[in-house]
């Protein structure tokens, strides 16, 4: 893509020149711990490919990256046992994209519980790898 940034944070991470709690890797997905999370148990997953948004990656990398999100927001529902699971998917400033490489959000909800504000408050990596430690395992097990 002409106008994908190589250094966005994402970018950096894909690289490993940034750090990430990682739960999942394949040849062309990468999930982990949203650093900001707006719930216990967020996730990010993000595709490989260099695209800013949805609308830059091309059909067989975006049934990839659906396939592992509905993967992997299996194995979080089972993890933090909770009843509901929000997807987002945000394009553009304008709908509030704040990192311009695309990407799922998978964020655990419950009953009566507000959402948190989106990437404002920093979590301790060593409490976002105790979550990922309950994702992890599970799943291969929710594989389709
Ligand atoms: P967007 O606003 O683009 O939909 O979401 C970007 C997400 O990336 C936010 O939820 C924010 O908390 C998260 N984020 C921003 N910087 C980092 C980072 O360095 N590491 C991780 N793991 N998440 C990040």
């Amino acid at each position: 893509m002409s106008d994908y940034d190589e250094d966005n944070i994402f970018a950096k991470i894909l690289r490993g020149e940034a750090p990430c709690v990682k739960i999942y890797e394949d040849a062309d997905t990468l999930a982990f711990m949203d650093v900001m999370p707006q719930a216990e148990g967020h996730v990010l997953v993000i595709p490989k490919a260099e695209a800013c948004d949805m609308m830059d990656l091309n059909g067989a990398m975006a049934q990839k990256l659906i396939v592992n999100v509905q993967k992997i927001a299996r194995a979080v529902k089972s993890a933090l046992g909770c009843p509901g699971v929000m997807l987002a998917q945000l394009n553009g400033s304008a709908a509030g994209q704040t990192v311009f490489h695309t990407h799922f959000h998978i964020i655990p909800r419950h009953d009566g519980v507000d959402l948190g504000f989106h990437a404002k408050e920093m979590e301790a990596p060593e409490a976002l790898e105790k979550i990922a430690e309950k994702i992890r395992p599970l799943i291969s097990e929710t594989t389709a």
